[in-house]
């Protein structure tokens, strides 16, 4: 965010109702929308790569991470022109606010204003000296004042110029007596402010959430914390709530700081039919995460699906064979999906066969703890750097969707197998174990949960409004 949201309480607290659409909405949130928002952020000066991964965690899946990739890095409209707007402020001399467009310079903007250009150089070095002028994202708002020309032939004179490149901090450059240029820095209070949001799914959690005012980020993280729990296109229902409380950072002057991040979240599946919740919590020495009720973490051994986009189109357990065309163990499910979905590491492990296999086409299998191995069979390509030994993350991509070997049409076989047996992969990746707090981190969670709960209420109880840190 770039400090021109609204105030929290335009954002909060909006309910929804139940639509249909459901299946539609939720498909096109696949690797479209991956991509899309992996797009890198625009600089007004340059073209640099820069995503951040809030929580980044290797051994985390990527569903709802890759899809809300950018949201940090929310950039506004582009533009192609600098937008500017004029109001006079006295009859001597005119402020304008300008946004700078992609490929836009401050010298530029200032330029194009005509201002003259020994001004523009003094302003630069003036203000180069708080700001990081390189880094202005496009969309900045700067805003200058211009006083008139001393003689018919001159150009016109750059009074003061205002930028805020940061919500907490606004850079002032005025020009003096003697045509030089002084800059000064005010740097605005910050507080932490809890806010709630909740609503029925419509559409999907995504888009919900993002009606209900929840910021990119917090919507990010929340996804990711019930990812290993619910898969975002099957088990959403007509019905299903969300709710979510947040810590998020204003200004004294109510910019947003930042997108801030979840503290608690609840999502019900199957129409009500069940509940999940999630706390954040740190242990001693552990890592800043996500534990349900029961302090377990959401952390799964094995993601529940491979895949982000997809259906199940054959089960495991006897099926006739619709190449061999007689009845034998479907040792795997199947997955369909278009050719080129990215096929993701169901677990950390290491690569044990990586090539051609036979009916199985192209085919990944790695190794996990616990004498669990997994199998992806069929695949169009194998990603780069899968190759037998190498180590993989949980959630990677190791390759994609096709139908190669024996395969009717382009969708993922998936097997998993337990020391060395086929089992179902979806009954095992269901009870998949988790590690739980214990001893002291455990009565110490028990005393956040307990917190959270009561903290939760209090902003429930005020509605439209955000309560202050205790
Ligand atoms: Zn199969």
């Amino acid at each position: 965010m770039n400090g021109t949201s609204a105030p929290p309480h335009h954002h909060l607290w909006r309910k929804f109702c139940v639509g249909f659409g459901v299946l539609a909405v939720v498909a096109a949130l696949g690797w479209g929308a991956a991509r899309f928002f992996l797009q890198p952020a625009e600089s007004a000066e340059t073209a640099s790569l820069s995503l951040t991964f809030p929580l980044a965690d290797p051994t985390a899946p990527p569903t709802a991470e890759d899809i809300l990739a950018a949201g940090r890095e929310e950039s506004p409209a582009p533009s192609t022109e600098s937008s500017v707007e004029i109001s006079p402020v006295e009859s001597s001399s005119v402020e304008t606010l300008v946004r700078l467009a992609k490929g836009d310079t401050v010298a530029r903007v200032l330029q194009k204003l005509g201002v003259a250009s020994g001004d523009i150089g003094n302003t630069i070095a003036a203000l180069a000296e708080r700001v990081r002028l390189k880094s202005l994202p496009v969309g900045q708002a700067l805003t200058v004042k211009m006083g008139p020309a001393d003689d018919a032939d001159a150009t016109p004179v750059l009074l003061a110029l205002t930028i805020r490149p940061e919500p907490r901090r606004e850079i002032t450059l005025e020009r003096d007596g003697e045509g030089g240029y002084s800059v000064e820095e005010e740097i605005f209070a910050v507080t932490a402010k809890r806010e709630r949001a909740s609503g029925e799914v419509e559409g999907s959690v995504i888009a919900s959430a993002e009606a209900a005012g929840v910021p990119r980020g917090p919507l990010a993280e929340m996804l990711r914390a019930f990812s290993w729990d619910v898969n975002f296109q099957h088990d959403i229902k007509v019905g299903d709530r969300f709710d979510v409380l947040i810590e998020r950072s204003w200004t004294s002057d109510g910019q947003a700081v930042d997108d801030g991040r979840v503290l608690w979240a609840e999502l019900t599946t199957g129409g009500g039919d069940e509940r999940f919740s999630v706390y954040r919590f740190q242990p001693q020495g552990g890592e800043d995460f996500f534990y349900n009720r029961d302090g377990e973490s959401v952390v799964k051994a094995l993601l529940r699906t491979p895949l982000n986009m997809s259906r199940i189109s054959s089960r495991f357990g006897h099926r006739r064979h619709p190449v061999l065309k007689f009845t034998r163990l479907h040792a795997g499910v199947d997955f369909a999906a278009p050719t080129g979905t990215p096929i993701l590491a169901a677990g950390a492990g290491r690569v044990v066969e990586a090539g051609r296999n036979g009916g199985y086409g192209r085919w990944v299998k790695i190794s996990h703890d616990g004498g669990l191995a997994t199998g992806y069979a069929h695949m169009s390509r194998i990603a780069p750097g899968v190759r037998r030994s190498a180590r993989v993350r949980q959630g990677q991509v190791i390759g994609f969707v096709g139908s190669t070997g024996l395969s009717t049409g382009p969708h993922l076989h998936f097997e998993l197998h337990r020391h060395g047996r086929p089992v179902d992969p979806l009954s095992v990746a269901r009870t998949a174990q988790r590690t739980r707090l214990g001893g002291k981190e455990l009565e110490r969670f028990k005393a956040h949960v307990t917190e959270m709960d009561l903290a939760r209420e209090m902003v429930a109880t005020t509605e439209n409004q955000t309560t202050d840190n205790p």
